[in-house]
């Protein structure tokens, strides 16, 4: 799961990034409002966390210009500005959320998690894959009760196919998911990865689509 960060305030932003990435997110940090509507635009996140008050555009535009161009990203207005009128504006804008400097991290991250659940069709904080189990909430991964160790790239890219469950994810859209920032990397990290991921499930869940990617699937009798 990867968080656009938008957030000028830069110790603030570390702060966050590191809560975040503690979290199991991947991050991708930009200072202003017109990086963030290019990232929002061109790059594929699972959710924003977004500030108001922002360099060359404010935070409600750049909300505005998203939804306008068709935007889905579930998006947390995280800002200074306790007035209802600036809540009623970023509504009226499409925010899913809306949280007032100063906040607890904790909460921020609890509100992230079930936006991101809700907009891939999940309604509980537990995801679950025939014998494999996932609280969203502690971030611990059973199969058939037994917990699992995971790296946290390890659980980053599981927690992804979880929230994707029966459908074919492509390499690329794994790697956009679970590495921090935009760098180019070599898919066959993702094949590494996904190859101790089996391995410690120990479960045939993850399946591999010829020439597609990875489906996470429980086919029980198989
Ligand atoms: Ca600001």
């Amino acid at each position: 799961m990867k968080i656009l960060l938008v957030e000028d305030d830069l110790g603030l932003a570390e702060r966050l990034r590191r809560a975040f990435a503690e979290a199991g997110f991947a991050v991708h940090h930009v200072v202003d409002g017109v990086e963030a509507l290019y990232a929002g635009q061109h790059l594929p996140f699972d959710a924003a966390v977004l500030d108001l008050g922002l360099p060359a555009l404010d935070g409600v535009a750049v909300l505005d210009r998203l939804r306008g161009g068709g935007s889905r990203l579930p998006v947390l207005v995280l800002t200074a500005r306790a007035r209802w009128s600036d809540k009623l504006s970023a509504f009226n804008a499409g925010a899913d959320d809306y949280v007032t400097k100063p906040f607890e991290t904790d909460e921020v991250i609890v509100r992230l998690r079930a936006l991101i659940r809700r907009s891939t069709g999940h309604v509980r904080p537990e995801l679950e894959c025939g014998p494999l189990r996932l609280d969203t909430h502690d971030q611990r991964v059973t199969v058939n009760g037994e917990p699992v160790a995971l790296t946290s790239h390890e659980l980053r890219l599981l927690t992804y196919l979880l929230h994707h469950q029966q459908r074919t994810v492509s390499r690329t859209e794994i790697m956009e998911h679970v590495y921090d920032g935009d760098a180019e990397r070599d898919s066959n990290v993702i094949d590494v990865l996904m190859a101790r991921i089996r391995r410690k499930l120990g479960a045939p869940l993850i399946h591999t689509v010829r020439g597609a990617g990875y489906r996470l699937a429980w086919h029980p009798g198989s």
